[in-house]
């Protein structure tokens, strides 16, 4: 057990498993070092293929988030006043050294989060995106001049970075959800705390070194992983000199969260659960719905906030689809990510699994038919096979809880209204899906869908370069795309006396 510098992996089988496990620093980083926990604990980070150890972090207290929020304090007018174009540099710099790495990048997050190798690599390469597109959103940061109405004054409008932000991520996307904060604070010139979750902070610990090894300046992002999120994160929330917010995760938290913020009025970023609805209508091609719905559903495990948790199907396709769907989930190899072939890896841990089982249960119980899967896989991980339900009753508990797992619940619908009634049933709002080959149905459909995002035609939204978040319950604000780099600015208007 270390509690700084890296570590030794003597649990790890493989070489490379070994290699890039040891190659990461557990410790926390703050002010530019790698240091243990004041306290000395450690948490230890487990494979949730094998359910064992991989390796022990620093696990921070209150004291040690005070040092990172101050740290971040002291870091940030000098950050703010370096030039875009360097903050700029500095991103793109770090997205190439993480495409230089990706293959050791992947193994490591497939070792701590389960997803198989080819998945990994998808999200590093996800990840590295957002630090270029952010790179070249550090310097068109723009403001105004215009002319009052009455033409006495003058309004000259500037863009100035937030401050101190707050980020904390989830586990399930354990990089890419941490590059979408950090690539705009970055870009914007705000110094950072993050907080990584604590079942996958491998990963995050992996890319603070890749950014002090292209030169971000100390103090800039401090790394406090811990096993009392709460304990550490509250008073840096309600301490009133980080002025900004960025929280993935649950709703449940998100809601715990955004109370503590109004004490001091931070800024807010809440990308929050979902409960996607994909609809597929009778004139849509079945052979594109079929391959979006293997996406939406099978991406990560059914683990994300965009997996597709409902499937409503018109009735004159909904035989087919749910037996082409059936075939395809039924041929899915499950197994350790980092084995050959294996599509499907394990769930996150025992409680993740459990609920997908208490959820297939209770709609079995209402009356669904399970065509495949059904059951947990073989232990000694935390496996559930791929799973195709039909004939779901719209008070089944999967209709209103985020499964987050690989179960595809099959609802049949007649009208369109019906549909839309049923998908828009929900406190959540962060993506719906739509197939359909019908223009004005799709434009419709769409435009009355209570959601953030539509995929239209398609099982995946998620992109760098466009602006992702939810309505409703799902969230607050937009990651990505060129309004990304907003929610860590603020306009300030100066009024220019002219003349008189
Ligand atoms: P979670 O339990 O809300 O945890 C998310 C993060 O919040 C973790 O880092 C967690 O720390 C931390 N946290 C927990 N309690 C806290 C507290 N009292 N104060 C401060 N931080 C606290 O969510 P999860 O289970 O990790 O992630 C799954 C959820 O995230 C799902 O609902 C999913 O839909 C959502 N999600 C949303 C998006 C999106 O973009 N909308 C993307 C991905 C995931 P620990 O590590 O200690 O638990």
């Amino acid at each position: 057990m270390t509690n700084a510098g890296t570590n030794n992996a003597t649990t790890s089988s493989s070489t490379a498993e070994a290699r890039v496990v040891d190659a990461v620093p557990t410790g926390l980083f703050i002010g530019g070092s790698w240091r243990p926990a004041a306290s000395g604990r450690t948490l230890t980070v487990d494979d949730p293929a094998t359910g064992k150890a991989l390796c022990e972090v620093a696990d921070a207290g209150p004291e040690d988030g005070a040092e990172a929020l101050a740290a971040a304090v002291a870091a940030q007018a000098a950050f703010a006043a370096m030039p875009p174009r360097d903050r700029g540099e500095i991103l793109r710099s770090a997205y190439q050294v993480i495409m230089d790495r990706i293959d050791d990048l992947a193994l490591l997050m497939t070792l701590e989060m389960g997803k198989p190798l080819a998945e990994s690599r998808g999200e590093v390469a996800y990840a590295a995106e957002f630090f270029r597109w952010f790179a070249e959103e550090a310097v068109r940061i723009d403001g105004g001049y215009a002319v009052a109405p009455n033409g006495a004054s003058r309004f000259l409008v500037q863009k100035q970075p937030v401050g101190v932000s707050l980020l904390i991520t989830p586990w399930n996307f354990p990089m890419a959800m941490g590059t979408r904060k950090i690539g705009p604070a970055i870009a914007a010139g705000c110094a950072m705390v993050m907080k990584p979750a604590q079942q996958t902070p491998l990963s995050m610990h992996a890319l603070a070194a890749i950014l002090a090894e292209v030169g971000l300046p100390d103090g800039v992002l401090n790394l406090v992983t811990t096993s009392d999120a709460g304990g550490v994160m509250e008073p840096l929330i309600r301490d009133g000199r980080a002025r900004k917010l960025s929280f993935t995760g649950s709703t449940a938290v998100g809601k715990k969260l955004l109370e503590q913020c109004s004490e001091k009025v931070l800024r807010t970023s809440m990308e929050l659960g979902g409960n996607a609805p994909f609809l597929v209508f009778d004139d849509a091609d079945l052979d594109k719905a079929v391959e979006g719905a293997m996406l939406a559903k099978m991406r990560n495990m059914g683990e994300a906030c965009t997996a597709a948790n409902r499937f409503l199907v018109q009735r004159g396709v909904a035989e087919e689809f749910a037996r082409r769907l059936t075939e395809r989930m039924g041929a899915l190899v499950v197994g350790r990510g980092t084995d050959d072939g294996v599509q499907v890896g394990p769930l996150v841990d025992a409680k993740g699994r459990d609920k997908v089982v208490d959820l297939v249960r209770d709609a079995v119980d209402r009356g669904a038919t399970v065509h495949v899967g059904g059951e947990p896989g073989d232990g000694p991980g935390y496996f559930y096979r791929p799973t195709v339900l039909s004939g779901v009753p719209l008070e089944a508990r999967l209709t209103s809880e985020e499964i987050f797992g690989p179960v595809a619940a099959i609802t049949v619908f007649d009208e369109e209204d019906e549909a839309l009634t049923a998908a828009n049933d929900t406190e959540f709002g962060l993506v719906s899906y739509l197939y359909t080959e019908n223009i004005t149905r799709a434009l419709r459909v769409s435009e009355r869908l209570e959601a953030g995002m539509i995929g239209l035609n398609t099982g995946l939204v998620s992109n760098p370069a466009a602006p992702f978040g939810g309505i409703k319950e799902s969230g607050l604000g937009r990651e990505g795309g060129s309004v990304g780099i907003e929610e860590f600015l603020e306009t300030k208007y100066v009024a220019i006396g002219f003349g008189g």
